[in-house]
């Protein structure tokens, strides 16, 4: 009995053992399941928080015109705060640093078969200011600022010479220099400066500055002008006048003052003389009228007392009464023609008949005759050729037998021709006045009316003596053309 109490309680003991253990494996079962689910869970977690990872990224990049630009590709790895793997990229597209615009640039990471593509535009641009470079130390400023010497070259890296288009400024002696550019660019220099201007004003008298008039001619003073090295408008003072029916000598004073006080004054030295009788004779001749511009003439002629020749018509028969004045005034009247029709050369009878015809008129209007005249067109004209071609020399002989006298010129003023202007009649007739001019204009073209005044001015300060017509004057004879 005793031994199978002992049996039994070993037995107790055992299972007691057993039971013991089974309940270990049941821990080491829980924390091993607890470590699996962890460990799936990290392999989740590392799983789900793997991605491209990057700090920042650009995506517009301005860079400057020329200078040199590398790409530079943003570091990016694959990965999670754990464990992130580096990437290199693959990088598409460049930069042309050498042309303004955007240049698109790609970045491509591939880990696996995850890929990230960064898009970049880097766009060139002018960004740098012109270079202003002072080539001499020397700078001279007027005291408003205007610039007398300043030596520098502006260049642009993109404009290249732009040194014509700064800009300066004057702030008391401080001379700000600014340049621009095409893009914008803006530059600035500054200088010290000691603002000055020690310069007078330059005048420059116009015309002679030592000359003589006729007394009695009207004096027209020419001026004179006045330029200063700071100031752009500078007013001229003239002083003095000139007594045109005083002989003796005269001073006109031009003078002026710049802003800056520095003052100037020009002479001019106008003496009136004594008209001389020249030695040279000048004849002016008007032919075609009378007409709407004589009795001006007649006047102006007057107003010098210069006595000239007209070659009358009558193709202004309103005016009739003009040849009367101009024989009264101490001009002479001469025949030109009746008609001024080239049909008068058809025959010698028509020629006298014409002629005749003009100098009755002449006769009722002054009371005599002529013997002077002039042929339509001048004794050398071709025109008579169509009509009959032997009448220009029949009709020399025949008006010489009748003790007529006829007269060319030889001295054109054009005013039949080409010339149109008062001024170039001007010049024409006094570019070329010598001694014995017999000079033509026609008083019925108010241009060449217009221009008798200067004629007459510079004849008189040159010493000619103006004179009429006569039996006895130089004929200036062109001579016939033979026809054909
Ligand atoms: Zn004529």
């Amino acid at each position: 009995m005793t031994k199978k109490k002992k049996k039994k309680d070993v037995k107790k003991v055992e299972v007691k053992e057993t039971k013991k253990l089974s309940k270990r494996t049941k821990i080491c079962i829980l924390i091993g399941c607890i470590l699996v689910v962890l460990l799936i869970g990290f392999l989740i977690y590392y799983k789900v928080t793997s991605k491209f990872r990057y700090e920042s990224f650009v995506k517009k990049i301005e860079t400057n015109y020329g200078d040199k630009y590398e790409i530079k590709a943003p570091d990016v790895c694959y990965g999670n705060k754990i464990k992130c793997h580096n990437i290199k990229p693959k990088i598409k597209g460049k930069v042309d640093i050498n042309k303004l615009g955007d240049n698109k640039i790609e970045f491509e990471y591939k880990y696996k078969k995850n890929k990230l593509v960064l898009k970049q535009t880097v766009k060139v641009k002018d960004l740098k200011e012109p270079e202003i470079v002072l080539n001499d130390e020397e700078v001279l400023v007027c005291p408003n600022g205007k610039i007398l010497k300043l030596n520098l070259s502006v260049n642009d890296n993109l404009d290249g010479d732009i040194t014509d288009k700064i800009q300066t400024t004057l702030n008391e002696k401080e001379l700000v220099i600014e340049a621009e550019d095409g893009a914008g660019n803006k530059a600035q220099r500054k200088i010290e400066v000691e603002p000055k201007d020690d310069a007078k004003p330059i005048i420059t008298i116009n015309g002679k500055t030592t000359m003589s008039v006729i007394k009695g001619i009207e004096y027209n003073d020419q001026g004179a002008n006045v330029t200063d090295n700071c100031d752009d408008n500078i007013q001229i003072t003239t002083t003095g006048s000139v007594d045109v029916n005083t002989v003796g000598t005269y001073k006109i004073t031009y003078s002026a003052t710049d802003t800056a006080g520095n003052s100037n004054s020009a002479t001019r030295t106008v003496s009136v003389k004594e008209r001389e009788v020249g030695n040279k004779v000048v004849y002016l001749t008007f032919d075609d009228g009378p007409g709407a511009y004589t009795q001006k003439l007649l006047d102006i002629l007057d107003k010098y007392n210069v006595k000239v020749t007209f070659f009358v018509t009558n193709q202004f028969p309103k005016y009739q009464n003009m040849i009367g004045e101009e024989a009264r005034r101490g001009h002479t009247v001469a025949v030109h023609t009746l008609t001024h029709r080239w049909n008068v050369y058809e025959s010698v009878d028509a020629y006298l008949a014409d002629f005749e015809a003009m100098n009755d008129i002449i006769e009722q209007q002054t009371g005599s005759r002529t013997k002077l005249f002039r042929f339509p067109g001048g004794s050398s004209n071709r025109i008579y050729c169509g009509h009959n071609k032997t009448s220009v020399p029949d009709i020399i002989n025949a008006m010489n037998e009748k003790g007529n006298v006829y007269f060319d010129w030889n001295l054109s003023s054009g005013d039949a021709g080409g010339t149109v202007s008062t001024d170039q009649v001007v010049k024409n007739v006094t570019s070329k006045m010598k001694n014995n001019s017999v000079v033509l204009q026609h008083d019925i073209k108010g241009f060449s009316v217009n221009a008798v005044e200067k004629i007459i001015q510079y004849g008189l300060n040159n010493g000619f003596t103006f004179k009429a017509l006569d039996e006895n004057s130089p004929t200036a004879h062109h001579g016939v053309y033979i026809c054909k």
